[in-house]
């Protein structure tokens, strides 16, 4: 990655521009950026899904956004690693007033997925309870709030003894350390030998064949992330007539994805969703984010600060 001057940006159509204020960093970022995704942008290209900041301009058809309007992004056309941006007006969220600009940076992709995950994939219910395996990075963090706030009982999983203050000041009901030998052991007690009802899985080429065995009848494995490939015994699916559902972000249309920040802005107004942020960093050292966001223990979120 390189910083450098590019032309300024015209919104047309339904198009709006930002002044961008503060840029959250996604480990998509870095797969894109390194060429192993399979959205494969022309070069050069600007990075970035997620950002907050001020509507500067607005196309000729936009009608649900205003100049001045602080807003926050979820995905975006131009790339969000820069000082402006451009995209479509429903890519764009109003961010609350009780929000500062770097909560806004860290929303869009982590909030929209542990969401997606939680609500749409697992169709989790209130009671039900959920073991978070990676619950110390930016989805999974999230992913507590919502569960939380939905009345579900959440374990989490982190790696570091630092990782796990954390999840039990979000409330979770246990932290389990993922570093460690045997440490699945204590979910059985947790669930008085009923296992867990829904499982959301940040590194499923480590750990879906531990998760099969850790699950409930009509249990639900969504799968947020792999890097790698795993085996499984399928027959840990069958006697509990156990599910696993995969997702990905990319897939959410236009319609969905104002009904699902409808509902965030809820959580946002009330003070029950605020993102932890790791560290704020200026944009022009955005290659030591891309490093510091693919590194175990880094709790919460990086954003760039242009
Ligand atoms: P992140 O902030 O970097 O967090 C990574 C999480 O994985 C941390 O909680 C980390 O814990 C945990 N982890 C490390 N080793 C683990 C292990 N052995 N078992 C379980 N968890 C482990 O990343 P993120 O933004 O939360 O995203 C998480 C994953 O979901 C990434 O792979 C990302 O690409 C993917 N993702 C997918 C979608 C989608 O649409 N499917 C959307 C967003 C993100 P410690 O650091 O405490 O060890």
């Amino acid at each position: 990655m390189q910083y450098e001057e590019v032309a300024t940006l015209t919104p047309i159509k339904n198009q709006i521009k930002i002044e961008v204020k503060a840029i959250g960093v996604n480990p998509v970022d870095t797969y894109i950026r390194a060429g192993i995704y399979p959205i494969k942008p022309d070069l050069p290209y600007t990075p970035g899904k997620d950002a907050s900041g001020i509507i500067t301009e607005i196309g000729p058809e936009v009608k649900n956004r205003k100049i001045g309007e602080r807003v926050y992004t979820c995905g975006c056309i131009s790339g969000s690693y820069a000082e402006e941006l451009i995209c479509n007006e429903d890519q764009a969220f109003i961010l609350p007033e009780n929000c500062s600009f770097s909560t806004g940076a860290a929303l869009g992709v982590p909030y929209s997925t542990a969401f997606i995950a939680l609500n749409l994939r697992a169709q989790a219910a209130a009671g039900e309870i959920v073991l978070i395996h990676g619950a110390s990075g930016a989805v999974g963090l999230a992913a507590i709030q919502i569960a939380k706030l939905s009345g579900l009982r959440v374990i989490g999983t982190a790696g570091t003894e630092q990782g796990l203050k954390l999840l039990w000041n979000q409330g979770v009901i246990a932290a389990l350390n993922h570093n460690q030998d045997n440490y699945l052991d204590s979910v059985q007690d947790l669930t008085a030998g009923a296992g867990v009802n829904v499982i959301l899985e940040m590194l499923a080429n480590v750990n879906l064949d531990k998760d099969l065995k850790l699950l409930a009848v009509n249990g639900r494995v969504v799968i947020i992330g792999s890097r790698g490939t795993i085996e499984i015994d399928p027959r840990d699916t069958m006697g509990k007539n156990a599910s696993i559902l995969g997702m990905s972000l990319f897939n959410t249309q236009s319609e969905q994805l104002q009904q699902i920040h409808a509902a965030i802005k809820i959580g946002l107004i009330n003070g029950r969703y605020r993102p932890v942020i790791h560290s704020e960093i200026p944009l022009v050292d955005a290659p030591k984010a891309h490093e510091l966001v693919m590194q175990n223990g880094v709790n919460g979120k990086i954003i760039l600060i242009p």
